[in-house]
């Protein structure tokens, strides 16, 4: 499975915003990147992002409801997004599960929309400061794995991102010693609970991923590539982050 690198513009980005695609568009066809590429754009600009990308790299939507249509005013379902020109959705971000209060059960219904509508689903799962400090983020990450990652999650249809709360725009990012551990914990927990399937599941490291730290974390062991958030809104600088990606 190639690695992966993911920019997740959160709520940022106007029509305007679509010159940054286009650059991005252009350095990657000079520079072929050693990974897949994916951006997720807010859902409003994911047609016309898809129009100016032409395939050149992936589109993604950052939620999504977990029925495909009715009357739930504001959401969005994954088929709207798969219809716009996305192939894949982020599920579970620490920032819907604590300003919208998902939980695991909520996260693993989205992502199994995903999957119905044909979407490859990004499943971001993560402890908070304290619970790192009280030594509780093995415990704390594998229990979201086992509650937010649904039977019949594989390579194909599902990525999980490692994403420490207390890393997200902070500027602070785990040692690398504790990446590894985490990512071999994620592993461990994937394949106990999936079997084969987890074996060759891509896990994501995210947190203030930058230009002059992807190099070091992309190429750790178990780092199937990096979701991206501030670092994503220019695409000189996320460029800079998907050339650390040394390793396919
Ligand atoms: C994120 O939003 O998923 C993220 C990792 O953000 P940042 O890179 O800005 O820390």
């Amino acid at each position: 499975m190639r690695s992966l690198v993911a920019g997740n513009w959160k709520m940022n980005g106007l029509a305007a915003s679509l010159a940054e695609l286009a650059a991005l568009k252009e350095t990657l066809a000079a520079q072929p990147p050693a990974c897949d590429v994916l951006v997720c754009p807010p859902a409003t600009l994911i047609a016309q992002a898809n129009w100016h990308v032409k395939g050149s790299f992936a589109l993604g939507g950052q939620d999504c409801h977990a029925k495909p249509s009715g009357a739930f005013t504001g959401d969005v379902s994954a088929e709207m997004l798969k219809d716009a020109g996305a192939s894949y959705v982020i599920v579970g971000h620490s920032e819907r599960r604590q300003y919208h209060k998902e939980t695991d059960a909520d996260v693993a219904a989205k992502a199994q929309a995903a999957w119905r509508a044909g979407l490859k689903a990004i499943i971001c799962v993560g402890e908070t400061e304290s619970q790192r400090v009280a030594g509780e983020h093995n415990h704390v990450c594998d229990g979201q794995v086992r509650a937010s990652v649904p039977d019949g999650a594989t390579a194909e249809n599902t990525v999980v991102a490692y994403e420490p709360v207390w890393a997200i725009g902070t500027g602070k990012t785990p040692t690398s010693a504790d990446i590894i551990a985490m990512h071999a914990h994620l592993r461990a927990s994937l394949v106990s609970c999936l079997g084969e399937a987890g074996k060759g599941m891509l896990i994501l490291y995210g947190g203030s991923v930058k230009p002059d730290n992807a190099n070091e974390i992309l190429n750790l062991p178990e780092v199937g590539g990096a979701l991206v958030g501030g670092a994503s809104l220019k695409a000189a600088e996320f460029h800079k982050i998907i050339a650390g990606l040394t390793r396919t």
